[in-house]
């Protein structure tokens, strides 16, 4: 690790004003992602700034066909959430699949989704259910958030404070995982709504992405026969060691089989 300051916020307005004092500032939440990085020297923050204490950032809300996610939520606190359980059993699934226990009680949405990791779980469900990551100083899209591999439109000195997704009228999530890391090689995340249908992939290319040309198919006919004519454009999909680009196209069609199948 290279030397730099660390800070434990209190509020959210303690983490901003040290954000500002700082000259190269990095947020630490749960630290899954930061401190491998900073033991491989693969950063040189000057400051971090550890927000894992501010309790207002660990809520979960539930109102008017929304819920609205905490930062500071662990995969735990979303897949064990009665509301998420009830409300969008997808989220909490997809919540249960991430690593291992000890990940699962560490890691936070809000690293999660800043992280934009391609092969992240949380970025295919909050591009298919509609959400907004809200910050300290704006709320953003998620279709205009996950920019590319490891980039979002957060400016660095930007906090995620909460995720606010739309409550579906039913949802999956389906991952064929990475024998190895656990990552999702690909994830589906289906939702359908009274009068919609969302998709939204990772894994399969540098940044998850909306199907919206099946989506709108689904939504004039919610049914599998429509997969036997989908072509699935492998054109920008990941081919690396752990799978070709044919090998996730072929699995993207098979999960999404499965989850329509499900949500029929
Ligand atoms: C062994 C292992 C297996 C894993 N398996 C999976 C998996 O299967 N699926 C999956 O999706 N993930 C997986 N992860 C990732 C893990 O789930 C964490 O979500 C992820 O590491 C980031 O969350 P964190 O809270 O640890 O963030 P941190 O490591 O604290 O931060 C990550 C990045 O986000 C920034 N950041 C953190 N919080 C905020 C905020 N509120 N506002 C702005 N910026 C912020 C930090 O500055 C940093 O750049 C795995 C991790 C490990 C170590």
């Amino acid at each position: 690790m290279y030397n730099f300051r660390y800070h434990k916020a209190e509020t959210i307005e303690t983490a901003r004003s040290l954000i500002e004092q700082s000259d190269d500032p990095k947020i630490l939440a749960g630290g899954h992602t930061l401190i491998p990085t900073l033991k491989q020297r693969l950063a040189q923050p000057s400051d971090i700034i550890d927000i894992s204490s501010i309790d207002e950032l660990k809520m979960i809300t539930v109102g008017d066909g929304f819920i609205t996610i905490g930062a500071l939520c662990t995969h735990s606190d979303i897949s064990n959430s009665p509301d998420i359980k009830k409300n969008i059993t997808g989220l909490a699934d997809l919540a249960k699949q991430i690593g291992d226990p000890q990940v699962r009680h560490k890691g936070t949405i809000g690293g999660s989704v800043a992280n934009a990791d391609p092969a992240a779980d949380y970025p295919a469900a909050v591009l298919a259910l509609d959400g907004e990551i809200i910050t300290s100083t704006e709320n953003h899209k998620a279709t205009n958030f996950f920019v590319d591999m490891f980039e979002t439109s957060l400016d660095s000195d930007e906090i995620i404070t909460g995720i606010r997704v739309k409550i579906p009228k039913s949802s999956t999530y389906k991952k064929f995982r990475n024998p190895a890391s656990g990552y999702a090689m690909v994830g589906v995340f289906m939702a359908r709504y009274e009068d919609d249908v969302k998709i939204a992939v990772t894994g399969a290319s540098s940044s998850a992405y909306r199907m919206l040309d099946l989506e709108s198919s689904l939504k004039s006919n919610f049914n599998n026969d429509i997969m036997a004519d989908l072509a699935i454009d492998i054109t920008n999909f990941n081919d690396d060691i752990h799978a070709s680009a044919k090998y996730r196209g072929t699995i993207l069609k098979v999960l999404l089989e499965e989850a329509i199948l499900e949500l029929k």
